[in-house]
């Protein structure tokens, strides 16, 4: 209906004594015949929120003026009703931001929550946007759409909590924006905890779930629904073309812990992991795309429990495999407890097209305590196609609890499926089998129209050259200086440096000759780089003594500190020397601290000449919560001699099979008299191990020891003159 827009002030809001400037706009709609009264108020500050929240009736809109609003603990109660909700608002999209120490929490009827934007802060609370005031004040048919949380993270990785939080019944999630979450927690949960809660019918749609870096650890889900305590409990929530872009946490994209939730549309892109129906029945995934982009561990739909239905699906460059393969179908537990696994029964999965997917894993996890294998179960009218020419099914136990029947396949597949299918040479031509009309949704649908979408952070080497002379300090005033993605140019000489740099961007160092010797760096400090925040750093041909540093125990070159927030940081170092690491004991190159993070750390061309302690110290977080330092260390083509502590440390501890990490390289490098007393390489609990072409002498053997899941391990070519092996592996797992 059309609004006459009639700018009257209504003057005081009836708080007896006080005299009240808050006037709201009036807008008259002329609804069939009926005069509704409709006020907005513009507030500008906290105090005038909290005194105009309080008298809101059905049809009042409050907004927030445009600017930033710090420390702002939102709580926004109303009675709005279906046709005259409630709502509040930022002035324009984008103007409002949140930042500190805010959260919004929501709690009533027919509210309707618009353009805010939470960034520069994390929450104080569990929760950032919570569908509750407290366990006891609930919303209901409330919605939440066009709000942004970005990089919304607790400086502490391990500090848990969620972005959002539904509670409630018949709510709407939709048109939002959730990226960049780094510490533990969920990014998006939906709680099933109280009666009022379940069956919910929430809808969560056209939503931007945007990049979630690997956390390293379990609880780094972007959403989940329910957990196992209430997973035979239906939500009944739909979740449908959403856009989950580079969601890769850890193994599961989504847990689904609760039943009869419909997950449709959706597209999944380079996200590591799978849609986990991890508890509950008879949930149904359908019209979805799973698009991996051929990157690392990227998986589709995990299938555990009764009656959950998987079709019309469309999985596409898909490299994941066992968990994380583009369909995995779990072994259960006969009579599982409530928190283990489920067996597979009545799974229907039907009308999907599997395009170069690496894996399609049935009867996954079996082992001796997950002993029961699907049953009753159909697999039928698929086309499958795996990658490098072969077939990608593997079955680790009996699969005849699986019905397979018209199925087309690009290469045979294994001896017991193949009267299920039939081998054709062009399978996505065949009429009436695999997935048709649409599926997933374009990325540009989902999130609100005005906010960017995340890209992939700045990247080493893209802003300018800066040339740096040699001298006293030059370096952490050249760091100071720089822009994220600058490039400095170490002229010829002695650098040395007084103080720690602190480093919170991606920078790269690199020497303007080709020779490392002609370019030295010295540091009096205990460390002489410390990241922090988006640190990263790129070295290139250059020198590094640590000589000059103090006489202490456990000085390292590069360090992290957990004393400022830290994200996923990367190190590069490439044709670089170090050297008179020994002024102490335990002197390493580089050091993650405990509760820090280190994405990628790359090494190649490299020598590593009398170091007291490891080169690479990656062990902090020995308490076996699963937490671990490092994702992915490659080292190749270098040299370490003399180094007391081993080349490399790296700790993961935990039994749980959440990481995909952590992965080590080691390539075509050579020990000589590495580790005194310990091995050359101390590996353990990692999942990726390839060692090719290393040679050691005077060291004592690399140590593997095996915690948890099914460590793909590469091994080819190493020598350790005087013992009998490069490696000695050592399996703590329970075995079959
Ligand atoms: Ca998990």
């Amino acid at each position: 209906m059309r609004a006459l827009f009639l700018s009257v002030a209504v003057g005081a809001l009836g708080v007896a004594g006080c005299q009240t400037i808050l006037a709201p706009t009036e807008e008259v709609s002329d609804v069939s015949g009926l005069k509704e009264i409709q006020r907005e108020f513009l507030v500008q500050s906290q105090e005038e929120y909290n005194q105009v929240v309080k008298d809101l009736q059905p049809g009042d809109t409050l907004v927030l003026a445009n600017g930033e609003w710090s420390d702002f603990d939102l709580v926004f109660v109303g009675q709005g009703t279906k046709e005259r909700p409630i709502n509040l608002k930022g002035e324009t999209p984008g103007g409002v931001v949140l930042n500190g120490q805010s959260s919004l929490r929501l709690a009533g009827q027919h509210l309707v929550v618009s353009n805010l934007v939470f960034k520069n802060g994390y929450t104080p609370r569990n929760e950032v946007v919570s569908f509750r005031r407290d366990s006891k004040t609930l919303a209901f048919n409330s919605r939440v759409t066009n709000v942004v949380i970005e990089n919304y993270n607790n400086p502490d990785r391990k500090q848990r909590d969620t972005w959002v939080a539904m509670y409630g019944q018949n709510n709407e999630f939709d048109h939002n924006h959730l990226s960049g979450k780094l510490n533990a927690g969920p990014t998006m949960i939906v709680r099933l905890n109280t009666e009022d809660s379940q069956n919910n019918n929430h809808r969560i749609h056209h939503n931007y779930f945007g990049p979630r870096p690997v956390f390293g650890s379990n609880g780094g889900e972007t959403f989940r629904i329910g957990t196992s305590a209430y997973s035979l409990t239906n939500s009944a929530t739909l979740v449908e073309n959403n856009y989950f872009d580079r969601c890769s946490g850890e193994v599961e994209i989504i847990s689904n812990k609760s039943g009869g939730n419909i997950y449709r549309g959706n597209t999944f892109y380079k996200s590591r992991g799978t849609l986990t129906l991890r508890h509950g029945n008879g949930t149904l995934v359908e019209n979805n795309l799973f698009d991996g982009g051929g990157a690392p561990f990227t998986g589709g739909v995990r299938v555990i429990n009764a009656q959950q239905t998987i079709r019309n699906n469309y999985f596409k460059d898909l490299t994941g495999r066992r968990f994380s393969g583009a369909l995995v179908v779990m072994n259960g537990v006969p009579n599982s407890p409530i928190n283990r696994y489920h067996q597979v029964d009545g799974a229907v999965i039907e009308q999907n097209t599997f395009e170069n997917v690496e894996a399609i894993e049935l009867a996954e996890g079996a082992d001796a305590e997950r002993s029961a294998a699907p049953v009753n179960s159909t697999f039928k009218n698929n086309i499958v196609i795996g990658r490098s020419q072969r077939s990608p099914f593997n079955a680790y136990d009996d699969v005849s609890g699986i019905s397979f029947s018209d199925n087309v396949s690009a290469y045979s597949p294994v001896s017991g499926l193949k009267n299920g299918f039939s081998v054709s040479t062009n399978p996505l031509a065949e009429a009436g089998k695999g997935a048709s009309g649409a599926y997933g949704v374009e990325k540009d649908a989902t999130g609100p129209t005005w906010y960017p979408k995340s890209g992939a952070g700045t990247a080493f080497d893209s802003g300018e050259e800066i040339k740096v002379s040699p001298g006293e300090n030059s370096l952490a005033i050249a760091v100071s200086d720089a822009n994220a993605g600058d490039v400095l140019v170490l002229a010829p000489g002695y650098y040395n440096e007084a103080q720690i740099i602190s480093l919170q961007k991606p920078l790269t160092l690199k020497s303007q000759s080709d020779d490392p010797a002609d370019t030295v760096i010295t540091f009096e400090r205990r460390q002489l780089f410390q990241l922090s925040g988006d640190g990263a750093l790129k070295m290139v041909g250059l020198s590094v003594s640590g000589e000059k540093a103090p006489d202490a125990v456990g000085n390292a070159f590069i360090s992290t500190t957990a004393k400022s927030a830290g994200g996923n940081h990367v190190l590069k170092l490439k044709n670089m020397h170090f050297s008179n690491f020994t002024v102490n004991r335990s002197f390493a190159v580089v050091e993650a601290v405990k509760d820090t993070f280190f994405d990628k750390i790359y090494v190649v061309d490299s020598v590593f000449n009398d170091l007291t302690g490891a080169a690479f110290k990656l062990d902090t977080e020995t308490d076996d919560f699963g937490f671990y330092n490092v994702e992915k260390l490659v080292i190749e083509n270098s040299q370490f001699k003399n180094v007391r502590g081993g080349a490399a440390v790296v700790y993961r501890g935990g039994r749980d099979e959440s990481t995909f990490g952590p992965s080590v390289v080691v390539r075509n490098s050579t020990f000589e008299n590495v580790g005194s007393g310990e091995p050359l390489l101390r590996l353990h609990g990692i999942q990726t191990l390839e060692l090719n072409g290393n040679t050691a002498s005077g060291s004592s053997p690399a140590k593997f020891t095996i915690t948890t899941g099914i460590p793909k391990v590469s091994l080819n070519e190493n020598e350790l003159s005087d013992a009998d092996a490069f490696l000695v592996t050592e399996d703590l797992r329970k075995r079959k």
